[in-house]
């Protein structure tokens, strides 16, 4: 059986209306072990041939068989196996990878085949020590002479065993001295087994051959057919087993991996850009998502604090008639919504203007009465002396707590303040007879904000004991304004409604009005939702511009590297193989600007943190990971069109390209 049949072969090109049959009805068979030169004018179908013989192309009809086997209907996959198991290709420019050594590319064809690294980089540094190149293992194409880039090709060409070596002009680039060795080489693997097919135009070189086929305008024009004497090789050329299932997967990882650093490293200035842009889209993403979590936490921890679990109540509202001051409320009506169901406490704000007075400095301001729970309903910290304690609580003791503002007032600074006097006269003398007196108040502490943001109600204040506010200060009993504090698990709405139905019972008429902190609180809640939704919106598209990019890089990196898609897919590479290759190159790219834009906003969070104190923000590990999610998702998403249009290539047209 010949190993190669080609019966009635047509290949045609249709170039718009013209058809242009490079083969036209090519009928030939070639055996085992076989050296044979095609030759013919330029233009006559030799290279045409030639990729058809070596399953780089398909017939357009007719039939090729390998070994009795029909190869003219398989597809890219099952030509690329035929070509990695059977075929060892060298090319009249050797076609060799720039950016790999002499042994990277006598290996590359082994990598399809799933070999790992050490043992391909033995067998490869073998066969290139075979071919005198023992001492250029590590050189470039571009630091060896032609003659040793084609002995590189050759070793190329018997990685996976060269059954039948095919050369196109094989000494078209070479000097005569290197065309002599080639030829010798290849005298001498034809002799060992191989079966050796070689394209010339030179009379010469196709002297060397025991057989001679001539094409003319894609036709047969002379074939003596196989020599009579031909006697077929003892042992067909021995080749390594390919490897499938799992080594071949991690071989195949890893050549993408590192195919993927080389390409990026190779174009330094070019990778930098297009990560910049995925940097900038993952850092503005992270940086909006910490920033707004940072904002959330610390704002709404505060409004929560003082807003929710409280109903505020004031007398008036905007339905009363003009100029109709309603009466404050009375401490029956407060006490009478102490008791409805879902109340836990009122917090009663009662205050009156006072005049303040230390030596010569003094202040208008107001004393508010306050109780034990004082510090804690109003989110204030003593931050200089005291606390009121109970004794003073109780006995209408004339001791005071100062607010920072008015510490700062009266005594220059808070430090100052605690242990003095102050004299205080009541503003509305009138509640205690008519007339002001001033009485001495000794300061026992200083109170400042304990909100991170500085909420409070009202600057520039004094507190006195509700005890001694009552006897001492103002007397009247009334309010007007305070607010219910609600059981935890009450429900907002029902209460107001409770307070509302006996208010007006109580009041005759509904002469107040409500606030509910949760309410507000529920509201900044969703508008901070959606504000931060927003962001992270502005920051995803500058993410998907950055993903443009990428593609855009990539697409061009394809269209830049067609020639070395071409002679991966020569030597055997799977459309897989490619798609992988390329795609990992987009995911690379975009975790390495994912890593970079984190690094950047975490810059900004520190640098943030160390200008002020009132927010925290901090880039967290879980922004890390989703960091590099969203960026693998980018490079998945973006890679796909390029890695699809890579793996898309025919090889014979990505060889052809320059
Ligand atoms: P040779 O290698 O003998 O110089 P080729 O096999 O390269 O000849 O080409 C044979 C004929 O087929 C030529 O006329 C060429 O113009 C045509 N041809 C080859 N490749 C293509 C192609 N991709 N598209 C259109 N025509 C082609
Ligand atoms: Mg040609």
């Amino acid at each position: 059986m010949p190993l190669i049949e080609l019966r009635d072969v047509v290949r045609h090109y249709q170039l718009g209306s013209v058809e242009v049959r490079a083969l036209d009805g090519v009928s030939l068979s070639i055996e085992a072990g076989e050296f044979v030169a095609i030759m013919g004018q330029s233009g006559s179908g030799k290279s045409t041939l030639m990729n058809m013989l070596g399953c780089l192309d398909n017939p357009s009809s007719g039939l090729f068989l390998i070994d009795g086997a029909d190869a003219g209907h398989l597809d890219a996959d099952e030509l690329a196996a035929l070509r990695r198991e059977r075929f060892g290709f060298i090319f009249q420019r050797y076609h060799l990878l720039p950016h790999l050594d002499a042994r990277g590319n006598a290996a590359l064809p082994s990598v399809y085949a799933g070999e790992g690294v050490a043992a391909r980089g033995r067998r490869a540094e073998a066969l290139l020590r075979r071919l005198g190149l023992g001492d250029r293992l590590h050189h470039r194409p571009n630091e060896l002479s032609g003659g040793q880039q084609q002995r590189v090709s050759i070793a190329r060409a018997l990685m996976n065993g060269g059954q039948i070596i095919l050369a196109d002009e094989p000494t078209g680039a070479l000097d005569s001295a290197s065309g002599a060795e080639l030829l010798a080489l290849l005298r001498e693997l034809n002799a060992a087994g191989h079966t050796v097919i070689i394209v010339t135009h030179d009379p010469s070189v196709a002297a060397h051959a025991r057989r001679v086929i001539e094409l003319r305008d894609g036709r047969v024009i002379r074939d003596a057919g196989t020599p009579p004497d031909h006697v077929p090789p003892a042992r067909p050329a021995e080749r390594p087993r390919e490897r499938r299932g799992l080594q071949r997967l991690q071989v195949q990882w890893r050549e993408a991996m590192a195919t993927a650093w080389l390409s990026l490293k190779g174009n330094r200035l070019r990778t930098a850009l297009s990560m910049l842009g995925i940097s900038i889209g993952i850092a503005s993403v992270v940086s909006i998502v910490a920033l707004t979590s940072a904002a959330r936490s610390t704002f709404e921890g505060e409004f929560a604090s003082q807003m929710s679990g409280r109903i505020w109540l004031w007398t008036g509202n905007a339905n009363l008639p003009q100029g109709l001051q309603p009466p404050p409320f009375t401490p029956a009506q407060a006490d009478a919504l102490a008791a409805l169901p879902g109340v836990s406490g009122l917090m009663r704000e009662r205050q009156t203007a006072v005049q303040a007075r230390h030596g010569s400095r003094e202040a208008f301001t107001q004393a508010m009465a306050a109780n034990a729970s004082l510090l804690a309903d109003r989110r204030l910290k003593v931050s200089q002396g005291r606390d009121f304690n109970a004794y003073e609580l109780s006995s209408g003791a004339q001791v005071i707590l100062l607010d920072v503002e008015a510490a700062k007032k009266l005594f220059k600074t808070p430090e100052a303040a605690v242990g003095r006097s102050l004299l205080v006269s009541s503003g509305d003398a009138a509640g205690m007879g008519g007339v002001p007196v001033a009485l001495p108040f000794t300061v026992v502490g200083v109170v400042e904000s304990a909100s991170q943001l500085g909420f409070s109600f009202g600057d520039d204040r004094l507190y006195v004991p509700d005890k001694t506010f009552r006897t001492k200060l103002d007397a009247r009993a009334t309010m007007g304004a305070f607010a219910v504090n609600l059981e935890r698990d009450a429900e907002p709405q029902q209460v107001v409604a409770q307070i509302k139905h006996r208010l007006r019972a109580l009041r005759g008429s509904e002469d107040f009005s409500m606030w509910v902190g949760d309410e507000a609180f529920r509201k900044m809640q969703t508008f901070n939702a959606a504000f931060a939704a927003l962001l992270a919106g502005v920051g995803a598209i500058a993410l998907l511009v950055g993903g443009v990019g990428v593609m855009n890089i990539m697409l061009v990196s394809v269209s830049e590297r067609t020639r070395e898609i071409g002679i991966r897919m020569a030597v055997g590479a799977r459309q897989g193989d490619v798609r992988l290759q390329f795609l990992i190159e987009a995911v690379v790219l975009c975790c390495l600007g994912g890593l970079v834009g984190v690094a950047l906003s975490w810059l900004a969070a520190q640098a943030l943190n160390a200008a002020q104190q009132t927010l925290h923000v901090s880039v967290s590990w879980q922004a890390l990971a989703v960091a590099f999610g969203v960026s693998s998702a980018v490079g998945l998403v973006f890679g796909t069109v390029p890695a699809r249009r890579a793996a898309a290539l025919s090889p014979v047209d990505a060889l052809a390209r320059e």
